[in-house]
């Protein structure tokens, strides 16, 4: 099993931990900590290096499989040892973008929830652009505007931004959480994380995000388009400069 220290401190960017268990096959190693986030809930896996013995070695991917995290070696590395002490450390810059992106795309949820009462149906990202659909019947370009200087007004705000862990039964009891489907979620689930913007949006997440909604620096809304009478997608970009 592997401790995810992402999950309350996604600011950590070093880190040292041994090596659970080994595949030759696939060139990767499970770590029994972690400061990689494995991907999901549409936030692609962290990049960076891990090190022991001789020297440095790129992770490529990250997976989690279970309650283990596997760090994706390059292509060629010997990899270490069972029980070895390994130090690891994150391309700080793409996950700092993705942080500053994930936390957008709730800015976006909420303004769009709170104003309209539209709901989500789907997100992906990549550092510094993400796409996000809603059911939203009747978006027009002037509403795009609307809705984006709402959201840069919201950032502007600097919101704290919240990251708690629930057990499930308390969280199945806070209102704002049902509209994430968080009674879908497997019942051997017993923990909720949840992110919370504070006044603006609540959502059950796994994801890691900043601080404050200033971080995350001017956000654009580039483009939408239709997926269906009903469905709208909206493209979110964001500047290469934080302001936080
Ligand atoms: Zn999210």
């Amino acid at each position: 099993m592997t401790e995810l220290l992402y999950q309350l401190d996604s600011y950590k960017q070093e880190f040292t931990a041994n090596v659970l268990e080994i595949n030759p096959f696939t060139n990767a190693i499970a770590l029994d900590r972690t400061v990689f986030y494995p991907g999901g809930g549409g936030q692609p896996n962290d990049c960076g290096w891990i090190s022991f013995g001789a020297g440095e070695v790129e992770v490529e991917k990250v997976k989690k499989e279970g309650d283990t995290v596997w760090h994706f070696l390059a292509a060629g590395c010997n990899l270490p040892n069972e029980g070895t002490a390994v130090q690891g450390r994150l391309n700080w810059e793409r996950r700092y973008q993705l942080m500053r992106t994930h936390s957008a795309m709730h800015v976006l949820c909420g303004v769009v929830f709170r104003d309209y009462g539209a709901l989500v149906t789907g997100g992906n990202m990549e550092p510094l652009q993400g796409r996000m659909d809603f059911e939203f019947e009747n978006l027009t370009h002037d509403l795009v505007q609307v809705i984006e200087d709402a959201v840069n007004r919201e950032i502007q705000l600097d919101h704290t931004i919240h990251v708690k862990i629930h057990p499930r039964e308390i969280a199945m009891q806070i209102p704002d959480l049902i509209r994430t489907k968080i009674n879908l979620l497997p019942p051997q689930i017993s923990e909720i994380r949840t992110i919370e913007i504070e006044g603006l949006d609540l959502q059950a997440d796994g994801g890691t995000h900043v601080h404050h909604t200033r971080e995350i620096g001017h956000a654009c809304i580039v483009d939408y388009k239709s997926k269906g009478k009903i469905n709208k997608r909206v493209y979110l970009q964001l500047d290469t400069r934080s302001e936080g």
